[in-house]
């Protein structure tokens, strides 16, 4: 699934290319695909407007209009958003929506397991989306401290995982971000979040900041679906320390890396380098 990283190549490599264009088509092959507004609706309201900013929050990507409205897209487990300066280009088989520029160019929806996600609403008003109204703290953001992540921990009982993966905490964190995070905080995954003294607190927030950073810096971690708004792959795959890592040895200190079940989704972890 895109996190953080990823969500923001996707905004970068769109954002020259899509902005300002006038909409001259827009065609929905999915409609489910559409949030709280009708297929003829969302054509209408689009159609002859333009792009005039695109922003990230958390996993989300929001299309600013010259209309007063706001697209937001999430691309869940397998979208992706990919412009294609060649309208003639054949439609991938699991393309969802394609809005077509004046200029010629396309914006293309794809999404082979389809749980990804439009919006249309009035600026910034997000209560219908709930995902997106209760983010949590943007973990690049001035507000992402060590003293908001003590604040986070503070007196929980939940694991460390579970708690980095909860939106309403950090947005944007996924499995991949949270495993390499940990792993280089030296954190077993396990750990009760309220358990970590100030000394983890301060190298997990460390952990976090660079492990994103490096990753918008690769374009994002490519293991199967996710491609750059110019339908490239990332680059972050190749200098993942511990993240679908089973079976080889720690980059660290050379011991079997383990992988289990945390807060519902497969970690992994050093057993030597993140004690529980
Ligand atoms: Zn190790």
């Amino acid at each position: 699934m895109p996190e953080l990283p990823e969500v923001e190549t996707v905004r970068r490599s769109l954002s020259p290319v899509i902005l300002n264009q006038p909409i001259k088509s827009l065609n929905v092959y999915y409609e489910r695909i559409l949030q709280h507004v009708s297929p003829a609706q969302f054509r209408r309201q689009l159609t002859g407007s333009c792009f005039i900013n695109l922003t990230r929050r958390g996993k989300y990507l929001i299309f600013q209009l010259d209309n007063d409205l706001e697209m937001v897209a999430h691309l869940r487990m397998t979208g992706r958003l990919i412009y294609f300066s060649d309208a003639k280009i054949e439609l991938a088989k699991h393309t969802s929506a394609v809005f077509g520029f004046e200029s010629g160019g396309e914006l293309r929806f794809e999404d082979v397991r389809k749980f990804g996600t439009i919006d249309l609403v009035p600026r910034g008003k997000y209560e219908q989306i709930k995902g997106l109204s209760t983010l949590g703290v943007e973990p690049l953001s001035q507000e992402f401290t060590v003293e908001h992540l003590q604040e986070l921990t503070r007196k929980r009982s939940a694991k460390i995982k579970g708690l980095l993966l909860d939106q309403t905490k950090i947005a944007g964190l996924g499995n991949i971000y949270a495993d390499e995070s940990l792993f280089m905080a030296g954190i077993h995954p396990e750990r009760e979040a309220g358990s970590l003294n100030l000394r983890e607190l301060k190298k997990l927030h460390q952990a976090i900041v660079e492990v994103l950073q490096e990753a918008i810096v690769g374009q994002g971690t490519t293991l199967r679906d996710y491609r750059t708004g110019y339908g490239r792959e990332g680059s972050f795959q190749n200098k993942l320390q511990i993240y679908g890592k089973k079976g080889e040895k720690c980059p660290r200190c050379g011991v079997d890396l383990e992988y289990k079940k945390v807060a519902g989704r497969t970690s992994h972890f050093c057993p030597a380098c993140q004690r529980e």
